[in-house]
């Protein structure tokens, strides 16, 4: 457990100073702890610690850990990596949230596919603000539109907006693309929608996304350290 106590606390305290700094509220930022890599022993390591909410990218990998942490109850687990509609049935079993939904036809299928005994899935729109082609992600244009969508779903609650800025060293930039998502989530507020959650910053640049106005930061390697190339 002690292995990483001294990470949590380092990453729990990067996120109040940066509160503090932005004079916004204690606890107003959330800390979603990224486990993808890692064994479920690490993950029940870092809950040990009291941390509840983890991302996972793959759901194959995120199946197999769910299963042998299975009897951690008030865990939760969020999907961040791409959705594709094959894999849509065992997301909506598995996960409380997919944050990087950005097709109305998965939206669709998850709805379908949780079922009554579970509660709402709790969805986060994916923006991509950097234009990469290669990017998953609806158009900054879009998303009000595809958050509507999910908000008409019976089995869906909107909560918000997710984003991965493309990797650059120019902070300007950088702060640009987070003030991007913040507009797609006040676009979102405007059009009457229940979001609460704004997800972006990572290990490197969760600062400058709660300056911005992040809810929500998802931090891999300042918990778990590096990851093994994939
Ligand atoms: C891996 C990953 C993270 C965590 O990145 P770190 O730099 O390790 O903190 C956050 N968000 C997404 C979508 C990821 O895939």
């Amino acid at each position: 457990m002690g292995q990483y106590a001294n990470a949590l606390q380092a990453t729990l305290a990067r996120i109040a100073a940066a509160e503090r700094a932005a004079g916004r509220p204690p606890a107003s930022v959330r800390l979603l702890a990224v486990s993808k890599t890692f064994p479920a022993e690490a993950v029940r390591a870092v809950y040990a610690l009291g941390q509840r909410a983890f991302g996972e990218n793959y759901v194959q990998e995120a199946s197999a850990k769910l299963a042998l942490l299975a009897d951690l109850r008030d865990i939760e687990w969020h999907m961040i990596g791409p959705l594709q509609g094959n894999k849509a049935r065992i997301a909506a079993a598995s996960f409380g949230w997919v944050e990087t939904l950005d097709r109305p036809d998965i939206a669709q299928r998850l709805s379908a596919a949780r079922t009554g005994a579970q509660p709402p899935l709790d969805v986060l729109v994916q923006v991509n603000v950097s234009g990469e082609a290669t990017k998953s992600g609806v158009a900054p244009g879009e998303a009000p539109g595809l958050a509507q969508i999910v908000a008409s779903l019976p089995r869906l609650r909107i909560r918000g907006i997710m984003g991965i800025p493309a990797p650059t060293s120019d902070p300007g930039q950088l702060r640009a693309q987070f003030r991007q998502l913040r507009g797609c989530y006040e676009a979102c507020r405007a059009a009457g929608l229940p979001v609460d959650t704004l997800s972006m910053g990572m290990s490197a640049d969760l600062e400058i996304a709660i300056e911005e106005g992040a809810t929500e930061v998802r931090v891999g390697t300042s918990i778990f350290g590096p990851r093994p190339a994939r």
